[in-house]
């Protein structure tokens, strides 16, 4: 469940990471873009408020120009209301009027006209009559005083495009007299705009509320007395305020422009500067491409790094699950297996045990990892044991099989055998052991029964013909180291062969084994071993016994056998009984003989019984006795 848990989380890491590398990407990206947009915008209000200055002051020009204008036709016409109009006051007021306008370089002409549109103080344009004018019939019309600026007019003295202001002069009655004209050349105003640097595609024009161009810098010959109503600034509801700024696209060459305009409180006329957005946002454009390709290359390094990291986080995420699925393999194999799988440090402690524990040793894995590797081994085992260990850690054994007793928690002590393997670091020292161990108790029991069958005799349980070879060996061996006396008694059952006649051969082998087991009876030592020797003929070997301790211990068994109380009709005893044979000898001291003497000694000795009359112990020394009695020696 927790694999699989964190396999999940592992699968989406490295997703995790290229999506917070993309969005890390995509916000730096957001965050310049909106910050260079925003630049963009200061650099556009920066204008604005720049250009509404430049307009504002502008305006003011006009207005104080027209202002100056007035002042010259109020004064005149003061003096005409009370001079009147008789040729000799006009040359005289002509004289002073040129003075006038000679000293103000904005003013371009100041002339006075009479109440049928002919001019008063201008000889030059003698003939010529201005009643159709705009002004003049204003004036003529309405008894108002006030000042009347007009729509740009081209001037009857030169040419030149003017704006016109104009005020009525009365006669004493009151009635229409005529009028004092001033005006301002358009020139004049398009040369005062090119002291104004504005930018290279930029414009600044002065125009008649009717739309129409009264000045503009540059191209003013161009433009002046043009009409343009259907220009935005006149047409659309949302400019017509006092101030303000509009954005359009130039008719005449397609460019972005902006406009910021004015409208004269006082006076009809409004004052506009238009400039170039392209070249307003030029050097913030170069600024912001310098620094959004900065961006780009940061945002492009982020994103290739951010790609080495995440194809690194793959590959280390595969690795990873393979190792998971590796060693998962490898889990599965140990704690799987019924057998126990440790794994076993230089210091001979246990890293790793494998669930099968519980089973092998009777603890669980966890009360055994971290404790000595040996503590369980039975004491008479343990050098064993521990010398195979010692001579794995030293290198010197690859693998090695050892078999041992060790305790278990519940079934005191088992067998185990462990197979043992060394392991390994990178560079080929050995960092500890693995063992795998196995219970053998079930195996050794056998193995102890069948050695026992090996040895033991089916019928009477006493140990069998080939032990009692084996043993006889050992024995004659040990006696002749020990400088001891080994003793040898050959028991025969009395007229066996007439029992199984009478009783039959499954009684015959019952009355065997009561022989057996009384012959056994009387082995009180340890070393003494009773076997049956063939047929109904036992041997009894009795090492560290000399001929004395051998005839006594014949004689009990004798009596023994004899007081089991078998009964054998056709014996002479009226119960079973047996002739036995002695023998004793010390090996170290019989220089020629060997163990198939002592056998025959004893044979003999039981052949003399049988002679003797049966029931009766003969040893080989009284044999040899009564042999030199019987040769006359
Ligand atoms: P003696 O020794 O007194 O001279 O007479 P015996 O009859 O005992 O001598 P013999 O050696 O001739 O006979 C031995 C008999 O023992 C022969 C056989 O029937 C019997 N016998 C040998 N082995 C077994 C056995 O395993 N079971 C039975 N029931 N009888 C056996
Ligand atoms: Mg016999
Ligand atoms: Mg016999």
């Amino acid at each position: 469940m927790n694999t699989v848990i964190q396999r999940a989380g592992w699968s989406r890491l490295p997703l995790r990471a290229a999506a917070f590398v993309v969005l890390t990407c995509v916000a730096i990206l957001g965050v310049s873009f909106w910050r260079e947009w925003a630049a963009r915008d200061a650099v556009l209000k920066g204008a604005e408020t720049e250009m509404a200055n430049v307009v504002r002051s502008l305006t003011q020009h006009a207005e104080d120009s027209l202002d100056l204008l007035d002042s010259g036709v109020v004064g005149t016409v003061g003096r005409l209301e009370i001079d009147g109009t008789d040729p000799a006051t006009m040359a005289r007021l002509h004289k002073v009027l040129e003075l006038r306008r000679k000293a103000m370089e904005r003013v371009h002409s100041l002339a006075v006209i009479d109440d049928q549109g002919n001019w008063l103080t201008s000889p030059g344009t003698i003939g010529s009559t201005l009643s159709d004018d705009a002004f003049f019939r204003h004036h003529q019309l309405s008894p108002n005083r006030e000042a009347y600026v007009g729509r740009p007019v081209k001037s009857l003295l030169d040419g030149e495009w003017v704006v016109t202001l104009s005020r009525r002069f009365n006669k004493p009655d009151g009635s229409f007299a005529g009028v004092v004209l001033a005006t301002i050349g358009s020139s004049y105003l398009s040369h005062f705009y090119e002291q104004f640097e504005i930018g290279r595609n930029s414009s600044v024009a002065l125009m008649y509320s009717d739309a129409t161009f009264i000045a503009r810098n540059p191209n003013n010959a161009k433009f002046v007395g043009r009409s343009v109503p259907g220009s935005a600034l006149f047409r659309e509801a949302s400019l017509q305020g006092p101030s303000g700024a509009y954005y359009f696209k130039s008719t005449l060459d397609g460019a972005d422009r902006v406009s910021f305009f004015k409208r004269s409180s006082r006076y009809p006329l409004v004052l506009i500067a238009t400039v170039d957005k392209d070249e307003l946002l030029a050097p913030w454009r170069a600024a912001a491409i310098t620094r959004m390709l900065f961006v780009l290359a940061l945002v492009m390094l982020i994103a290739v790094i951010g790609a080495v990291l995440v194809r690194h986080l793959q590959r280390g995420q595969r690795m990873a699950a393979a190792l998971v699925e590796k060693e998962a393999h490898f889990r599965l194999l140990a704690e799987g297996s019924s057998d126990m799988v440790t794994r076993i440090g230089l210091d001979e402690q246990l890293r790793y045990v494998s669930p099968s524990s519980i089973r092998v040793v009777g603890r669980r894995a966890a009360q055994l990892i971290g404790t000595h590797a040996l503590a369980g081994v039975h004491p008479e085992d343990l050098p064993q044991v521990r010398a195979v260990v010692e001579a794995m850690k030293r290198g010197e054994r690859e693998e090695a099989r050892v078999t041992y007793r060790n305790t278990h928690r519940n079934n005191g002590e088992v067998w185990l055998e462990s197979n043992m393997r060394v392991t390994r670091k990178d560079n080929g020292l050995v960092d500890g052991l693995v063992a795998i161990s196995r219970d053998i108790t079930d195996q050794k029991k056998l193995e102890t029964r069948l050695e026992s069958l090996a040895i033991e005799d089916s019928l009477t349980g006493l140990a069998n013909r080939r032990c009692f070879d084996e043993r006889l060996g050992e024995e004659w061996a040990r006696a002749y180291r020990e400088r001891t006396t080994l003793a040898l008694l050959m028991i025969d059952v009395d007229h066996f062969k007439s029992y199984n006649d009478e009783f039959g051969h499954p009684a015959g082998d019952a009355c065997l084994r009561v022989v057996a087991h009384a012959i056994a009876a009387e082995m009180h030592r340890a070393g003494d071993l009773a076997a049956r020797y063939g047929g109904e003929e036992f041997a009894v070997l009795l090492p560290n016994t000399d001929a004395a301790g051998c005839a006594r211990i014949g004689e009990r068994v004798r009596k023994t056998i004899r007081e089991a109380g078998l009964v054998h009709s056709t014996n002479r005893a009226g119960c079973i009984t047996a002739s036995l044979g002695g023998a004793a000898c010390r090996p170290a001291l019989e220089r020629t003989a060997g163990v198939g003497t002592l056998v025959e000694a004893a044979d003999q000795a039981l052949y003399a019984a049988k002679d003797a009359g049966r029931d009766c112990l003969m040893m080989a020394g009284e044999v040899t006795h009564l042999l030199r009695k019987a040769s006359g020696q």
